[in-house]
C-alpha cells in the first residue's frame, strides 16, 4: 500500500509546494524521524531517552483542509492555480496530491463560472479586474463534509451575486457558507479585514475528538485533521491531568488544545495574541458549554511575566509559532510552580533551543514524539513532555509570628531535637 504513495506530482518543480516530491512516503517519514533524532541528540541528557517513532498520516494524500487558488489569465483563458515558489507567476496545478479534492473542485468550479457570469480577473500590474482569489476550508461535522468558500474580489460591488451563489451551491451541495472578501490592495495577504457573509452562517463546525470547533475565514486551524486529532490526544495524555490541575494553554489560537483538556483539569487559561482567534475561542467555549476555560488576549510572555504571583499554574501547554517562545516566557515558567510542560512545535530547530533553556532551568525532557502533519513537505510537528526535576523556584516564605511565640517554637524544636538524640 505504502509503495503507492510516491508523491510524483508533475507540477512540483514549478509549484514548489511539496519539497519532498518524488520521495516515497515511507522514505519521507524516515527522513523526518532522522532529522528529529539528530536535533535531539544535541540536548544535554539525551542519552536517557530517544524520540519515539514518528506518527504518520494514515492516508497521506489530500489531507490539506485549507486550499487557496489565485485567479489569472493564461493564453487568454481564465485559470486558477498557485503562485510558483518565490514569485507571483501562477502555476495551473491540476490534481494536487495534498489538497482536499472537494475543495479543489470548488475552486475549479468558481473558475469555470467566471466566463458565463462575465467576471473579469484581477490584473496585479494594472490593478484592474474583479475576481482575485478563492479560498476553501473543509470541516467534518456529524460524519459529513462541510465547505466554507471565500471569494476574494478587487471590486466592492459583486455583480449577479445571488445568482452566482445559487449556481455554486447547487453544483456543490457540501458548501455550508460563502463569504465575499473585498481586497483591492497590492499585498501578498490573501484576505483583507473586509468580509461579508453572502450565504450561510459565515463559519463551519469541525468535530475534533469529542468537541466542536468553529472555523471562520481567517482563523488558524490545523490543516491536517487526522494529524491534529493524534497530536491533541497525545498532548492530553502528556499533560497527565487528574482533575485538580490549573493549566495554562499558551499560544492557544481558537482554544483547541486547552478546551480538549478542560474535562480533566480544574481550570484552563488560554493566552492568545490574535484578537479574531480570541473571539473564536470565546465562541468555541460557548459552543461546547465549557465552564472552566477562560481566554486572555495578550502576548504570552507579557501575560506570564506580568502575573506577579496573582495566578499560578501546575501544567503549561504551549504551541508557539515557528519562531518559538521567548527566554523570558521560559524563565517565568522555570521560576513558577509549574510541574509539567507539554511543548507542541511546528519548528524542530526553535523547539530544541527552547528545550535547552528549560533543561538549564531544572526541567528534564521525558518524552518526544514527531508527528507527520504535512506529508509531501519537509515540515514536521513534534510534541515534547518536560518534568521539573530540581526546584529552581525561589521560595519566599513569610512567617507571621509574634516574638514570644517565635521563642516558644524555637525552644520546642530544640527540645524535640534533644529528645531524639
Ligand atoms: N494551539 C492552537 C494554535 C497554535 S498556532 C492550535 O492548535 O490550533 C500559534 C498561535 O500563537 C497562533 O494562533 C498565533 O496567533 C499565536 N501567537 C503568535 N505569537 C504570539 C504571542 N507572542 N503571544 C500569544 N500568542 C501568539
Amino acid at each position: 500500500m505504502d509503495s503507492e504513495f510516491l508523491f510524483d506530482c508533475p507540477h512540483s518543480a514549478e509549484c514548489g509546494g511539496c519539497n519532498y516530491n518524488n520521495i516515497p512516503y515511507v522514505k519521507q517519514l524516515e527522513k523526518k524521524e532522522g532529522r528529529i533524532r539528530g536535533l535531539f541528540a544535541k540536548l544535554p541528557g539525551y542519552k536517557s531517552f530517544k524520540p519515539e517513532k514518528i506518527i504518520r498520516t494514515a492516508f497521506p494524500y489530500h489531507y490539506r483542509n485549507k486550499v487557496h487558488g489565485v485567479l489569472g489569465i493564461k493564453k487568454s483563458k481564465i485559470i486558477c492555480g498557485l503562485y510558483s515558489e518565490d514569485s507571483h507567476r501562477i502555476v495551473d496545478v491540476k490534481d494536487c496530491l495534498i489538497e482536499d479534492e472537494d475543495a479543489s473542485a470548488v475552486i475549479a468550479g468558481v473558475t469555470e463560472l467566471a466566463g458565463p457570469f462575465k467576471y473579469t480577473v484581477f490584473d496585479e500590474d494594472r490593478e484592474r479586474g474583479f475576481l482575485r482569489h478563492v479560498l476553501v476550508r473543509v470541516a467534518y461535522s456529524g460524519g459529513s463534509k462541510k465547505l466554507l468558500v471565500v471569494i476574494v474580489t478587487a471590486q466592492k460591488e459583486f455583480p449577479r451575486k445571488n445568482d452566482f451563489v445559487k449556481t455554486l451551491v447547487k453544483r456543490f451541495p457540501m458548501i455550508e457558507t460563502i463569504i465575499s472578501n473585498y481586497n483591492p490592495k497590492r499585498t501578498s495577504m490573501v484576505l483583507s479585514d473586509n468580509s461579508t457573509v453572502i450565504y450561510g452562517p459565515g463559519f463551519i463546525i469541525d468535530d475534533m475528538l469529542e468537541l466542536k470547533f468553529a472555523i471562520s475565514a481567517g482563523s488558524f486551524y490545523q490543516i491536517n485533521h487526522e494529524g491534529a486529532e493524534k497530536m491533541y490526544s497525545l498532548a492530553r495524555e502528556f499533560a497527565g491531568l487528574t482533575g485538580k490541575e490549573r493549566v495554562l494553554d499558551a499560544y492557544c489560537g481558537t482554544g483547541t488544545i486547552g478546551m480538549l483538556m478542560c474535562e480533566k483539569a480544574e481550570s484552563v487559561t488560554g493566552v492568545e495574541l490574535n484578537e479574531s482567534a480570541v473571539k473564536d475561542a470565546i465562541f468555541n467555549k460557548k459552543l461546547n458549554k465549557i465552564k472552566n476555560y477562560r481566554v486572555v488576549c495578550a502576548d504570552a510572555t507579557k501575560y506570564l511575566t506580568g502575573l506577579n504571583g496573582e495566578d499560578t499554574f501546575d501544567v503549561v501547554v504551549m504551541d508557539p509559532p515557528r519562531s518559538g517562545s521567548t527566554p523570558a516566557f521560559i524563565d517565568a515558567v522555570v521560576h513558577s510552580r509549574v510541574k509539567r510542560v507539554v511543548y507542541v512545535s511546528c519548528n524542530p530547530e526553535t523547539l530544541i533551543s527552547d528545550l535547552k533553556l528549560f533543561i538549564k532551568g531544572g526541567f528534564k525532557v521525558i518524552k518526544a514524539v514527531p508527528i507527520d502533519m504535512f506529508p509531501g513537505t519537509e515540515h514536521v510537528e513534534s510534541i515534547a513532555l518536560l518534568h521539573r526535576m530540581s526546584n529552581t523556584r525561589e521560595r519566599k516564605i513569610t512567617l507571621d509570628v509574634e516574638t514570644e511565640d517565635y521563642h516558644r517554637i524555637k525552644n520546642r524544636t530544640e527540645v524535640t531535637a534533644d529528645a531524639t538524640e
